[in-house]
């Protein structure tokens, strides 16, 4: 059995899109570490290049491993179909192209990757097409950003590396109204947490390079939509023609990453948990920023669209920029890098490193000050995790 309607989200990553009886009994969905196909005949490879016959051609048209990828990362996020990527960035650019001409303009979350700011730099030079970064955090403010030429929405909740929410009910109430497709980077929440179609969003996409891999060994992107002639425009031109896709290795490694994906997101989101309250606690702290602290402005919005609180946590410490670089080079088991989502806790300065080609200005604005850190809180025991960032603490 391939699919069954009734299974549970950790079920169906464990199981959806694979028949062991398909490929020899083997558990494990196989590696086709394969670059093309072999026809029967002249007149079979005929027919699959027209779309008569389906079947393998080429592995940049697709690959039955990377098939049960994109079938399984359907089945998580309550999608049409899915496509796998090189990266999450390869995700991003391929949706963004598919969704816009030239002259379009988008309306975008304030405070997104760094490269996804980057792309649209490119889009506003190359082809005119114009962007305006807002909170996303009410109907009114999302509608009066809206123009004649708009035509589409791109969101990320919450947003790196403020903690910001977008309030997803209200983003698509207003795409609704004026027909614009909605594109959500789910990449912080992973769709065990969080499932943006549900709300009506058109496509959702990730870096599978974090939480959905989980383990720091592979860059890759999904990208998941609610309409499957859509997605398979999409596989047939943009995927298939930038050539960006995922080499089935990776897919591998992701397929077997995502298996454990909820034990890991209730393990990070507990010790998170744990993590903030001592954070919250510290005399060195300032403030501490995590979905589901029911101080949290728009804790809400939290409880309505995450099922938990995810990972992820940043906090700003008393004193200077200094202090906080002081703090990192004094931590020992808490790695020092940027990324996110892996079983090793990871510790960045964003105003120096993920955003650090944001101007300052600009980096105020958004709330990424020289004393904000951002922590993602890995699988260890909470207790080595504290006692690292006590003994850190106390060095500053
Ligand atoms: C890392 C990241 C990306 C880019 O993904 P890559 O796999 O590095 O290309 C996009 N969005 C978010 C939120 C990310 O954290």
């Amino acid at each position: 059995m391939k699919t069954n309607n009734n299974w549970h989200k950790e079920t169906a990553m464990i199981h959806e899109g694979y028949d062991s009886e398909d490929h020899q009994g083997s558990l494990a969905v196989p590696l086709y570490q394969t670059s093309t196909y072999v026809f029967d005949s002249a007149e079979q490879g005929e027919r699959r290049f027209v779309g008569e016959e389906a079947g393998n051609i080429y592995s940049r048209l697709g690959n039955p491993t990377v098939a049960v990828l994109e079938d399984r990362i359907a089945k998580m996020e309550e999608g049409a179909a899915g496509l796998a990527f090189a990266s999450g960035m390869a995700a991003v650019s391929s949706v963004l192209v598919h969704l816009t001409k030239a002259n379009d303009h988008i309306i975008c979350s304030r405070g997104i990757y760094g490269c996804t700011f980057g792309f649209l730099k490119i889009l506003e030079e190359k082809y005119n097409i114009t962007h305006d970064l807002i909170s996303m955090k009410t109907e009114q403010e999302i509608e009066k950003a809206v123009k004649p030429e708009t035509t589409c929405i791109y969101v990320e909740t919450p947003i790196n590396p403020t903690m910001e929410l977008a309030d997803l009910e209200a983003v698509v109430n207003v795409a609704k109204r004026h027909n614009l497709k909605v594109v959500v980077d789910n990449t912080f929440c992973s769709p065990y947490i969080q499932t943006p179609l549900t709300f009506g969003v058109d496509y959702v996409l990730h870096s599978a390079t974090k939480y959905i891999n989980g383990h720091g060994d592979v860059i890759a992107g999904l990208l998941v939509g609610n309409d499957a002639d859509e997605m398979a425009k999409i596989r047939g031109t943009v995927l298939k023609d930038f050539g960006g896709i995922i080499s089935p290795f990776d897919a591998w490694l992701l397929l077997r990453g995502i298996k454990t994906l909820p034990i890991r997101m209730d393990r990070h989101s507990a010790n998170a948990k744990i993590i903030f309250d001592y954070l919250q606690k510290h005399p060195k702290v300032e403030d501490v920023f995590y979905p589901f602290d029911d101080q949290h402005p728009q804790y809400e919005i939290a409880k309505k669209q995450m099922k938990m609180g995810g990972g992820l946590i940043s906090f700003t410490i008393k004193g200077g920029k200094e202090d906080a670089q002081k703090l990192l080079n004094h931590l020992s088991l808490v790695k020092l890098a940027v990324s996110l989502g892996d079983a090793e806790t990871l510790m960045q300065h964003p105003a120096t490193m993920t955003h650090s080609a944001v101007p300052k200005e600009d980096r105020e604005k958004m709330g990424v000050s020289d004393t904000l850190l951002r922590l993602s809180v890995g699988l260890e025991h909470m207790d080595d995790i504290m006692a690292d960032l006590d003994q850190a603490f106390e060095a500053i």
